[in-house]
């Protein structure tokens, strides 16, 4: 039987949207790799939902420490972390808010905001320096 897909303006209300296919228990999925999962059509993990964002995090390694307050904080589970390491921003569901900014400890920052069309390299290049402790 085909698929018959509906508009968002068309769902009826009070209508279930699936997280995973029926044969995927959800419990199970706590347990297991995001990328590996059995989403369903209906998740929004399968579709490319970045394409709003003006402002994006650009990730550096070089500084970060793996403390996971990023993937901890994020409201829209956009850090990819495996194995307690930050592996980096998934921009297809990054909105752009800059929380992972926000609460990351390091000085300087290891994630910082720049505009969406900001080459990584470049923004890897402007990184900012240490700051020194005030002593006041
Ligand atoms: S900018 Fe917001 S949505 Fe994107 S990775 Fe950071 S916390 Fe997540
Ligand atoms: S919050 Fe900063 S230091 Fe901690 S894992 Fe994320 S990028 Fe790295």
């Amino acid at each position: 039987m085909s698929k018959k897909y509906v508009g968002w303006d068309e769902v009826s209300q009070g209508s279930v949207l699936f997280s995973f296919e029926e044969e995927f228990n959800a419990l199970e999925a706590v347990h297991t790799k995001q990328e590996d999962r059995l989403y369903a059509d209906t998740n929004s993990f399968k579709a490319y939902v970045g394409d709003w964002r003006v402002v994006k995090p650009v990730y550096n390694r070089d500084i970060c420490i793996d403390c996971q307050n990023c993937w901890v904080f994020c409201p829209d589970t956009s850090i990819v972390s495996r194995d307690k390491k930050m592996i980096g921003v998934d921009y297809e569901h990054c909105k752009g808010c800059g929380v992972c900014v926000e609460v990351c400890p390091t000085n300087p920052k290891s994630l910082l905001m720049f505009g969406e069309n900001e080459d990584s390299d470049e923004a890897l290049a402007k990184w900012p320096e240490k700051k020194k402790k005030s002593k006041e």
